[in-house]
This record gives C-alpha cells, structure tokens and sequence, in this order.
C-alpha cells in the first residue's frame, strides 16, 4: 500500500470477531490500516474498548452509550453507563457513539427519552473538552441542533440529507464517510459534496460490508479509490487528509 489509513469507527471487540480478532486486526495493520477507532455502544463494550485500547497502541477507545437501547432501558442502567464514561474519560479519545436513532424507534416518548440522555453524553463531552461522535439516523438535524456548540463533534456513518451536512460543515464540524460509499448512491453523493477537510472514513466493522459478509477495518481502503475517483483527486490525497483530519479530531 502506497498510502496510510485510518479507520476512524469500528467495533473490533464485537462476537462477530471473537474467532479472528488477532489475525483481522493483523490483516488490518497489512492493508496500511496504522491506526483504529474502536467505538463503545454500552457498559460491556465500553470496557471492551478499553481493553483493546490498551492491548494495542494503535487502537483507540471512545467511550459510548447507543440511542437504540436507550428507550427500554431503566434509568439506573442509563446512570451506571454515563458514570462509567466519566470514570474512565482519560482513557477514551472521544465520547460516544451516542445519539438519536429514529429509524427504530417511532414513539414520541422514547424519542424524547433519546433527546434526555443524549443532552447528558453532550454534557459530559463538553466537561471534559472530548470530541463527540455522533449515531445521528433519520434525526441528523435534531442531533446537530443539541451539538452544534461543542468544539468537534464526528457524526459517524453520515446517511442524512446534504443540506444537513452542509451545516455541519458550516459549523466546523466533521462527517465520517462509511465503506457504503462503494455500493450506494447516497452515500456517494455525500463523499462528492463533503469537503475533504471535513472528511473522516470508516467501516463501522462488523456491519455494513463492501465485500460479501462480515466488514473488517482492512475494508476501508475499498473507500479510498472511490472516493477519489467521485471528487477527481489523488487517492493519496484522500487518504492524507483523512488520516491528518482524524488525528486532529481525537488528539492521536
Ligand atoms: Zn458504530
């Protein structure tokens, strides 16, 4: 490989990689991958992350709480995540994923419950001076609405409209274009019109695949040609300001 990579949003310390998680993380490291982010969902993949974080130097841990499990969730499991990402903010490199799904979850009650405790992630974010990445799905502007005045927030595996971006963008924010960008028209659309200073990339491994079956974060290099070839660029060029913008975004 030519060039350095970065995948700024995967989920290495899921089932789907308990046979293979050395030898992915190898293949990884191989395909130019230098550096990781590994991103918590809940309490066990909080400590999960922590784990690989500390286990490899070039993986990195954000520290999470996913906006699908928040409407049936009791508010002392809600408490004991939010604390548990306080406890352990040093060891993190950013907060989150966190945010709004509304894509699952239709009623009003459980959409404000994911408004509440999300204005709790951002709170702690801003505390702590740490760099939000946000799950923001069919609610991408309500999620800039209440984030808009951090200092950087990602919103990862961006799917929402390009008018939405272009605030995000206006706001200095970032946007992390998924391995989806190889097989949808949206997604394209997205990586064409994002400014490349406003660019992260990603695979969100284990979903969403440009290959058949399970994604891996060696699979984002799939992303960089495209991307390339959609804004008439060097693939080098993507891959270099990718790579600078995502260690700026979480101080790598
Ligand atoms: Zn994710």
């Amino acid at each position: 490989m030519q060039y350095e990579i970065i995948d700024s949003h995967c989920h290495l310390d899921f089932p789907k990689f308990s046979r293979d998680r050395g030898e992915t993380i190898e293949r990884a490291r191989q395909e130019g991958i230098i550096a990781m982010i590994n991103s918590g969902v809940d309490y066990s993949t909080n400590i999960a992350s922590l784990e690989l974080a500390k286990k490899y130097d070039f993986i990195h841990a954000t520290l999470g709480l996913n906006p699908q499990m928040v409407p049936d969730a009791s508010d002392e499991k809600i408490s004991q995540i939010l604390s548990q990402i306080e406890r352990n903010i040093d060891r993190a490199v950013g907060v989150g994923e966190a945010g709004l799904d509304f894509h699952y979850c239709e009623t009003e009650s459980g959409r404000q419950r994911q408004i509440e405790v999300f204005r709790q992630v951002i709170d702690i974010a801003r505390k702590y001076n740490k760099t939000l990445v946000i799950h923001g799905r069919e609610a991408e502007d309500i999620a800039l609405k209440l984030s808009h005045d951090l200092d950087t927030v990602v919103f990862h595996c961006y799917g929402g409209s390009l008018e939405t971006m272009r605030e995000i963008v206006d706001a200095g924010h970032f946007v992390s274009v998924p391995t989806l960008v190889c097989f949808s028209e949206h997604h394209r659309s997205i990586a064409k019109h994002l400014p490349l200073d406003n660019m992260l990339i990603e695979t969100d491994s284990p979903y969403l695949s440009p290959r058949k079956g399970r994604n891996e974060p060696a699979f984002v290099a799939d992303s960089v040609p495209q991307i390339a070839a959609l804004k008439g660029i060097d693939a080098s060029e993507v891959a270099i300001s990718t790579v600078r913008n995502t260690r700026r975004v979480f101080g790598i």
